[in-house]
């Protein structure tokens, strides 16, 4: 049976105001129904805001090393259900279980970062430019949160949101993406059984269109976090703009690894393979183009399709099973879609093409691993991101055509080179626009004590992870105090 699940707002689990849901399925076995999930609307934005507000008056006044001690037994309780959720995820978004344990672990590594920085939020004191005056600036919570996360990480993401902004003393109205709408829920009841007090965390379900749009028009929501496309990202900006809320947008890719001609080429091997087809390729740090050196291609070419047709797809909960489904029929559509773009034109592909069938995939939304030859910069295959497990590759003759061609992107959040000359990887690391440099590593692979992010349309300059998250989720106050017992004019009475 389905499980039947609910929105939670002000402390309790309701159900939509309309009464409707919506279902969720396995994209590896489509006929698996997991759960059912309230259909929700503004009305329901609403309740949760104001369930937010309220609480917000509260939690902010809780010391934050207290906060901290809550986000610690959150990131205990991951760790003691860390399989189980893992299982769940998989079942829910079809990456292998391998892959889902790592999404648990980033959220439980979340948790102790955010559990050791309530300790921290350092402010600053500065001397006063007046006697008997001592000047400071301390960093304080915003308010409501509204946090809008896509379906590839549905723990991780939510986490590197919820924990920052909970612990620098926000409260939270969670939209999570409408196909990984199970993990969010447990990872709520998570955040309930560590002691989140009521109201200071509710989860409304629902389409972007309505539950989103509701979050970022709403007028007492102060900020939004927001991970997703770039062309959603763009009108949330917009949409938000009208009640100057602070953004923070995390969106697409079209990443690029390069492969030198000194390059350990079985180590560049590996990274490929990863990078383009773990996550079937549904990551925005996936390795979409593939800028190899001339003088190593052939050979390095004919390695990767061997390679890349033995990968093995199937159930990510099955042992051994590679690659796992696109998530859902429209994904798949979208996918292939783009392989008949490339074929037109003039691409040429080597390997995949189509859906795969078999053994076990008739059910779920397989896509074959496919490689395009003979891609040039201003394809469409070369340009946009395809969300799926198709690689484009150029043959490029220098360093300086590979940065180049890498850089020749709207997007910019992840690079990679491989070399093992010095004087390469320091000019890459220097010239390659990305938010995010790997040298001799995929262009995947972040860790979330790091700050993480991209240039250009990847995002609007803020980063999660790392210390960076906690600039966004606080703001910071300047405070004077004058012991002088006299009026003292700045800028005037010392000069
Ligand atoms: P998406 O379609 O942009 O959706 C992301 C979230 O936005 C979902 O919760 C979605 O709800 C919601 N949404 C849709 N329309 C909305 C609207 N008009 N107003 C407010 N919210 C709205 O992205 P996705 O398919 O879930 O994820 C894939 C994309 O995310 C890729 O472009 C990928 O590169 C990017 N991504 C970026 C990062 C990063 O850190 N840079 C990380 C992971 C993924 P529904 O699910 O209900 O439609």
């Amino acid at each position: 049976m389905a499980t039947k699940y609910q929105n939670f707002i002000n402390g309790k689990w309701v159900d939509a105001k309309s009464g409707e849901t919506f279902e969720n399925r396995n994209p590896a076995n489509w006929n698996e129904l997991i759960g059912t999930f309230p259909k929700s609307g503004k009305e329901d934005v609403d309740e949760a805001v104001k369930a937010a507000r309220k609480a917000y008056e509260k939690w902010r006044l809780v010391p934050a090393p207290e906060r901290g001690d809550i986000m610690k037994k959150a990131g205990d309780i991951m760790v003691s259900r860390k399989r189980e959720l893992a299982e769940l995820m998989t079942r829910e978004m079809g990456k292998v279980l391998a892959e889902t344990m790592g999404d648990v672990q980033e959220g439980i590594d979340t948790a102790y970062y955010a559990f050791g920085e309530g300790r921290r939020l350092f402010g600053k004191t500065v001397p006063s430019e007046l006697r008997d005056k001592f000047a400071m600036a301390m960093r304080v919570p915003i308010g409501v949160a509204g946090m809008i996360t896509p379906w590839n990480f549905p723990m991780a993401i939510p986490t590197w949101k919820i924990f920052p902004a909970l612990l620098c003393g926000n409260t939270v109205v969670f939209k999570p993406a409408s196909d990984t709408p199970a993990t969010a829920t447990e990872f709520v009841k998570i955040l309930v059984e560590a002691g989140v007090p009521e109201g200071a965390v509710n989860i409304v379900h629902g389409g972007g269109g309505a539950v989103g749009n509701a979050i970022t028009e709403h007028p007492d929501i102060d900020l939004i976090g927001f991970t997703g496309s770039s062309d959603i990202g763009k009108k949330i900006s917009a949409s938000a703009a009208g009640t100057l809320k602070r953004v923070s947008l995390e969106l697409g890719g079209k990443n690029a690894q390069i492969v030198m001609d000194d390059a350990d080429l079985k180590l560049a091997l590996d990274g490929v393979l990863w990078g383009a087809f773990g996550t079937t390729g549904q990551r925005c740090t996936a390795t979409s183009r593939l800028l190899v050196h001339e003088k190593v291609y052939d050979k390095f070419m004919s390695d990767l399709i061997e390679r890349t047709k033995q990968l093995k797809l199937g159930d990510g909960l099955k042992k051994d099973v590679e690659v796992g489904p696109l998530i859902n029929e429209g994904q798949r559509k979208s996918v292939h879609s783009y392989v008949e773009i490339g074929q037109k034109e003039g691409a040429k592909m080597l390997t995949g093409g189509d859906s795969a069938t078999g053994d076990g995939l008739s059910d779920g939304w397989f896509y074959q691993p496919t490689i395009f030859t003979d891609v040039t910069a201003d394809m469409r295959i070369a340009k946009e991101e395809i969300f799926g497990p198709v690689l484009s590759i150029i043959k490029i003759k220098s360093l300086e055509e590979g940065i180049k061609t890498l850089n020749d992107s709207i997007y910019g959040l992840s690079s990679s080179i491989y070399t093992q000359d010095v004087n390469n990887a320091f000019k890459a690391m220097r010239d390659m626009e990305a938010g995010i440099s790997y040298i001799n590593g995929p262009t995947i692979g972040a860790e979330c004590h790091m700050p993480f992010g991209g240039v250009k349309e990847t995002g609007n300059g803020h980063r999660e992870g790392g210390w960076a998250v906690y600039e966004f989720y606080s703001e910071w106050k300047s405070v004077y105090v004058d012991f002088s017992g006299k009026l003292q004019r700045a800028q005037i009475d010392n000069y």
